[in-house]
């Protein structure tokens, strides 16, 4: 390890009595999600039978089942589909969508782009696969510098009703601020009250229990992330969550198994004590890495970077970016947070082209479980201006020690 730059450690001696307030809300929001999701194991009585599995059809899974209604119950909605089917974020985003989405319907995405991934399932990227290929309609307003459009999103609504409005709520590739809760309040009241049959779907991936309330709890119908980030707290092995209007869970359900048997089948594989092992950790997981995140922002704030978000921010999501505009530092500090992961920590990542990204990437992920985000991972694509996208940490102590070396590596 190399020795740590003087300047950093003059930084460093101070660092965390500044953050004191700002780790003190993190302590407060982790205890409050805490408390809810203890409570949705007890009343939902969870116990060793719950571990219990099934294969091959998956008829009967009582521990899957009970699962999806304790998620059910965390996020506050009517129903949940919780399942290792599902292979990544964006395949669950993708059966939601083809799940509510028919011939000639329109999807209006009112965040701008989505997630890059999802260019070949809408269609922006032509895929004969994809909706547009079954005939929906895409149309997409964007961000107003970081706020909802609201006169726009009414103009496009009023001209024709959509069937989905869609909310991605974390940045993805962007370079914009991510979407807090009161802004999803805010415009949901307006589409609704517009037209109160429009199904509003939301990416939550990367912004679970960040914040006290969830979108479902502010009026949207459908959210959808994965379990290999935030609720999955590094302990799933796989899957994703898809929450919200029961009629629309179910709907959404008959289109990822078999239509006549949609929440019925599907085996889970002995993944439910991980799963609820999972969940029960999630608000600690997700406060060791937020508290990394703001580590990260305070010491390259002070050292002159660019940061978003700032240290004192209120925040949204768990990922921290760092706009080096500097090719070289950039891949730099991801090789580094790579060689300071458990996993594969002698490798060192290269950039390279990536399936279902346009830019070249370099990835930093060490990680237990492949392709993990609530592991310390950082990755960004290289392009102007060269921006890192940091998220993750099973503890806050392992993000400290992985990001201080590699803030140093880039100090030399
Ligand atoms: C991670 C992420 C997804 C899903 O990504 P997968 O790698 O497919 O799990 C979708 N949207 C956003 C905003 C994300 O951060």
């Amino acid at each position: 390890m190399e020795a740590i730059n003087e300047k950093l450690i003059d930084i460093l001696k101070n660092s965390e009595t500044d953050l004191e307030e700002q780790f003190k809300k993190i302590d407060s929001v982790c205890e409050k999600n805490s408390l809810k999701i203890l409570n949705a194991f007890k009343n939902n009585q969870i116990s060793e039978i719950h571990f219990n599995s099934t294969t091959g059809y998956g008829y009967n899974d009582f521990g899957r089942d009970t699962i999806e209604k304790v998620y059910a119950e965390v996020l506050g909605s009517e129903d949940a589909l919780v399942r290792n089917q599902f292979i990544s974020g964006t395949h669950a985003l993708t059966v939601g969508l083809f799940g509510l989405l028919r011939p000639n319907d329109i999807m209006l995405s009112i965040s701008g782009k989505p997630y890059d991934t999802l260019d070949s399932v809408i269609g922006i990227k032509d895929n004969d696969s994809s909706l547009k290929s079954f005939g929906i309609i895409y149309k997409q307003v964007e961000l107003n510098g970081n706020d909802f459009d609201g006169g726009t999103i009414k103009e496009e609504i009023l001209k024709e009703i959509p069937k989905i409005v869609y909310i991605q709520r974390s940045k993805g590739y962007s370079t914009r601020k991510s979407i807090n809760i009161e802004k999803i309040e805010e415009i949901v009241k307006v589409i609704k009250s517009i037209n109160d049959k429009i199904i509003i779907v939301v990416d939550n991936c990367y912004c679970e229990l960040v914040e006290e309330k969830t979108p479902i709890e502010v009026g949207t119908d459908i959210i959808i992330g994965s379990l290999i980030k935030n609720l999955g707290a590094g302990i799933a092995s796989n899957g994703a969550y898809i929450a919200g209007k029961k009629y629309l869970v179910e709907q959404i359900a008959q289109r990822l198994t078999v239509p006549g048997q949609g929440k019925e089948v599907g085996p889970s594989l002995g993944a439910n004590k991980e799963l609820l092992k999972g969940l029960f950790m999630a608000p600690s997981v997700v406060s060791s890495s937020l508290k990394t995140a703001v580590l990260t922002s305070y010491i390259m704030e002070k050292l002159g970077y660019d940061v978003e978000p700032r240290f004192n921010d209120k925040r949204v999501d768990i990922v921290q970016n760092i706009i080096f505009r500097d090719k070289e530092k950039l891949i730099k500090y991801c090789q580094a947070i790579q060689n300071n992961s458990p996993i594969d920590s002698y490798v060192l990542p290269e950039p390279s082209d990536m399936p279902g990204y346009t830019d070249q990437i370099i990835m930093a992920s060490g990680s237990f479980t492949q392709g993990s985000s609530i592991e310390l991972s950082c990755d960004g694509p290289l392009r102007e201006p060269f921006i890192a996208y940091q998220q993750g940490s099973l503890t806050y102590e392992y993000g400290k020690i992985a990001i201080i070396n590699a803030i140093n590596s880039i100090l030399e």
